[in-house]
């Protein structure tokens, strides 16, 4: 069965929205001390201009009333403890009397390292009370997520605004999105991440053992500070600004991202570099002691994302940002930032592609990793024009399978990744190259910034029956 979804059906009315974007106004004021920067007041310049089509020409832009997100961190001389604040500006469009936002660092994957996340406080004037529910969370954490209680329910498009204060430990480095190293700290999802997945509600997702996300946020816009010893350069989500003079030995690092689903930070002494790729402004960062050339790094990235560009179409973002971490085997991405803890170019080639798939369109990596992980692996072939092996079609198991349907890591990688590659694959050799290429840009172009499904990479296949076939028979649409 290949579910279809009709457009429109998740997306805002565009009239609509902008009645809500007045009501948000009217009826909105910040609690007392919240005060957002102006990115979004200004006229609404990247409202949509003409109805929304099946297959647009160029990506559709974020929706004007995503959540807008302020985040400020403060590491600590120690590099291991990091305070920090939230300010959320959340838009349902579905009533709801609560928030609920995800603790990734409490997670049975990352806290047995001594990392932890803690709320410390709560406020804003519709909040009541807030507590902790486990998600199945490492049980020595206070919980997977945390639930703000509002006094009243919010209407559809109505906004909230809440203001949280937290605590980051973070553990020893291994290969994981928070950790330190000698002079190193990096945190990626290390702060209360806001799970609510337009016209379906809160996604209150387990945390699971698998190494894999299993997160599911809207592009929100976003504006980060962190605030650092001085002797440390920071990489970060978003286009940064020169640091500023913070007092006592520390400097203040801000950056802004128009649409990011997630941050990630890295602060260490790097030795940076940049290239572009167009309009796209890369900077690597090298520790000291590292293998890794920073200037022939950012060259190469910037030859992958002009490589990628010709498939997908324009890079979602205007910079990236490429920490090298100690080689810990692997790569993170992250909206306009790639943790990159290996020298393979091929986990550099995958976590760029990332930047289209999971970064401008979104989906549940817990309900359907294969829309963020399949297609990524699926990239790392055009670029290098290595055939997968084709015996991977005949591995068992479904690649639309949930982060619940693998007993381990290894499954989880062989059936998604690998199945899930050679599924794409073998699709775009039936089809046809480029029929399947202009199929994929339909789905990119339709469903940028939003939370994507399966039945949205069904419908961009409509006219490709051979693609879709197979599709199905590797368990794309369950
Ligand atoms: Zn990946």
């Amino acid at each position: 069965m290949i579910r279809r979804r009709r457009y429109g059906t998740r997306r805002w009315p565009y009239g609509a929205l902008l009645v809500a974007g007045l009501l948000v106004a009217a009826c909105a004021p910040a609690p007392e001390g919240l005060e957002f920067p102006p990115s979004r007041e200004d006229g609404g310049s990247d409202a949509p201009s003409a109805a929304v089509e099946e297959c647009p020409a160029e990506a559709v832009p974020p929706a004007q009333d995503r959540p807008l997100i302020s985040l400020q961190f403060s590491l600590a001389e120690n590099l291991r403890i990091v305070t920090g604040t939230e300010q959320v500006r959340f838009t349902p469009d579905l009533p709801t009397d609560e928030l609920v936002f995800r603790l990734i660092p409490n997670s049975p994957l990352s806290a047995p390292f001594g990392n932890l996340l803690t709320i410390t406080d709560v406020s804003g004037e519709q909040v009541s009370d807030y507590g902790y529910e486990s998600a199945d969370a490492y049980p020595t954490t206070p919980g997977g997520l945390l639930v703000v209680e509002l006094e009243d329910e919010v209407a559809a498009g109505d906004s909230v605004e809440v203001l949280l204060n937290f605590e980051l430990e973070l553990g020893d480095g291994t290969f994981d999105r928070f950790g330190t190293a000698d002079g190193l700290s990096w945190w990626g999802s290390g702060y209360p991440l806001l799970s609510w997945e337009p016209g379906v509600g809160w996604s209150r997702d387990q945390l699971v053992t698998l190494s894999g996300e299993t997160s599911t946020s809207q592009a929100a816009d976003t504006t980060i500070s962190v605030e650092a010893p001085e002797d440390l350069e920071v990489l970060m989500t978003g286009d940064q600004d020169r640091p500023e003079p913070a007092g006592d030995g520390r400097r203040i690092w801000t950056s802004t991202e128009a649409a990011a689903r997630d941050v990630s930070v890295a602060a260490g002494q790097f030795d940076t570099a940049d290239a572009a790729a167009g309009d796209t402004e890369i900077t690597v960062g090298v520790l000291p002691d590292a293998d890794a050339d920073a200037a022939e790094l950012a060259q190469d990235a910037a030859s992958i994302i002009e490589e990628f560009e010709e498939f997908f179409g324009p890079f979602p973002y205007d910079t990236l940002s490429i920490p090298v971490l100690p080689d810990f085997g692997g790569g993170i991405e992250y909206p306009s930032s790639i943790l990159l803890a290996t020298s393979q170019r091929f986990i550099l080639v995958h976590e760029i592609a990332h930047m289209w798939f999971y970064g401008m369109i979104g989906n549940s990596q817990f309900r359907d990793p294969w829309l963020d992980e399949a297609f990524a692996s699926y990239a790392e072939v055009l670029v290098d024009a290595s055939a997968p092996d084709s015996t991977d079609l005949r591995t068992p198991g479904d690649i639309g399978g949930s982060m619940a349907d693998f007993p381990d890591t290894d499954e989880y990688f062989s059936v998604v990744y690998g199945k899930g590659r050679a599924a794409l694959v073998t699709a775009r050799e039936a089809a046809g190259p480029a029929a399947f290429d202009a199929g994929l840009r339909c789905y990119i172009n339709s469903q940028a910034w939003q939370i994507a499904v399966p039945g949205d990479v069904a419908v961009a296949f409509a006219d490709l029956p051979e693609a879709l076939r197979i599709l199905e028979e590797a368990g794309a649409f369950r």
